[in-house]
């Protein structure tokens, strides 16, 4: 494996880069320079692989299905037997049951009584479903122009055919995988040891809950938010709760969480002018730089390196505020996370919806506005604001269902534009 690059030379490669103006593109340029997926593999029983990182190519060890088999219940035939003017007159010879293998040989003007998923007896490749047939006695009389040969038929193979590869490893195993390695017979899969994320928050005015409220303190809610994204994620979280705003609590902080976790993420202590000593200790400890973002909200953040013995953790450390905590989360750790797990994650399409009101915003970076998405009585997409947009607003991330993002160099927006939007898509 390729050492990790220094912050210098992963700034030296960007063009452009400006740590006191940077524009959200280089943010995930950058972090995608600086994390190396964990490349540590588990195996997990298939029941408990929901929402992990496959580690390695799986090629089918088997065709499904593996016979030709019936998509409907009916009656099996030779396409060739259809006429097409007038019906077709066949005699039932046994039936096929889904399980075992019906014995039988069946001649010209011949049909078998057949189940969905029976294998196809040998010779007859069509199936007419019984609701399109008139039975009498032991003949079924198939009427002209319903069908064709072939129908109704499912083929060796037209799932997966053994042999070729099912899933590519760096897919995230979701219900609809899990599924599909199942009807391979697989019982175990190898996936990515899921990173261990730790998370603490910073400031001598955050409240852990059950303490008493005080004069000018507020309760942690970036514990909780960040909890949840982290999770949801399918990272481990190592919570370490509020971090007093001490240089020995915070150096055994970091300490702590760079000998245990592949990341450790931060909030508060890292904007200009902040009195507090997490700044510090971060640039005690660790590689870190510390850069103004051209956006809104969130403009503070910090990122680096902290190693304590062999190991090195890649440090985000957020803002304070609980609306530019979730931004920065969703715009910048979700995808270095998503790096982290060595998940090939696909790019998130962003929505394009039309705006229902006029939008104030600068030119010159990037602001993320809590939007709810819908659809007008025209069948169109369209968007609204939460309202207030204050980075302390939590109630309105509650509210939206998405982010509305107006990229670096977008100017105002007149009612009925089109705006791209960030889905929140259960992750926030
Ligand atoms: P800071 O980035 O430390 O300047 O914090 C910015 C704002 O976010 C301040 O109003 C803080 O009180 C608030 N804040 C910081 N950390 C938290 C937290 N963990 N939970 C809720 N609010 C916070
Ligand atoms: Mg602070």
């Amino acid at each position: 494996m390729t050492p990790p690059l220094s912050l210098n030379s992963i700034a030296e490669r960007l063009q452009g880069y400006d740590p006191q103006a940077l524009s959200a593109k280089h943010v995930n340029d950058f972090l995608a320079q600086l994390v190396q997926p964990v490349r540590e593999q588990d195996s997990v029983a298939l029941m408990q692989a929901h929402g992990r990182i496959l580690a390695q190519d799986v090629v089918s060890p088997i065709s499904v299905p593996p016979h030709d088999n019936s998509a409907m219940d009916g009656y099996a035939l030779r396409g060739s037997d259809l006429k097409t003017d007038r019906p077709s007159l066949l005699k039932v010879v046994g039936t096929a049951l889904a399980g075992t293998a019906w014995p039988g040989q069946v001649q010209a003007g011949e049909c078998v009584r057949i189940m969905t998923g029976a294998i196809m007896p040998t010779g007859l490749d069509t199936v007419a479903p019984q609701e399109l047939v008139h039975v009498a006695g032991d003949t079924v009389q198939v009427p002209p122009g319903l069908l064709q040969a072939g129908d109704n038929r499912r083929l060796t193979g037209e799932d997966l055919m053994a042999g070729q590869p099912a899933l590519r490893a760096g897919t995230r195993l979701s219900p609809a995988a899990c599924g599909l390695l199942a009807s391979l017979g697989l019982p175990t899969v190898p996936v990515w040891r899921r990173p261990k994320v730790a998370y603490f928050s910073t400031g001598d005015e955050i409240l852990s809950l059950g303490q008493a409220p005080r004069e000018g303190a507020v309760y942690d809610s970036n514990r909780y938010t960040v909890a949840g994204m982290v999770q949801a994620l399918g990272c481990e979280l190592i919570d370490m709760g509020v971090v007093r705003d001490e240089p020995a609590a915070l150096e055994q902080a970091f300490r702590d969480a760079a000998a245990q976790a592949d990341a450790i993420i931060t909030s508060g202590g890292v904007s200009v002018g902040e009195a507090d000593y997490t700044k510090a200790m971060m640039q005690k400890l660790g590689d870190v730089a510390f850069w103004r973002i051209a956006m809104r909200p969130g403009r503070p953040m910090a990122v680096g390196r902290i190693s304590q013995g062999e190991r090195a953790a890649v440090l985000f450390g957020l803002p304070g505020n609980p609306v530019a905590v979730m931004v920065t989360f969703a715009a910048f750790v979700r995808p270095a996370l998503q790096q982290l797990m060595g998940w090939q994650a696909p790019a998130q399409p962003l929505l394009k919806a039309k705006s229902t009101e006029t939008l104030r915003k600068k030119p010159g970076r990037t602001e993320y506005q809590r939007g709810i998405v819908s659809t007008n009585a025209a069948g169109e997409l369209v968007v609204s604001t939460t309202g207030n947009q204050g980075s302390g607003v939590l109630s309105s991330m509650v509210q939206a269902n998405g982010l509305i993002v107006l990229g670096h160099t977008q100017g105002n927006v007149a009612v009925g534009d089109e705006v791209e939007v960030m889905m929140f898509d259960g992750h926030l």
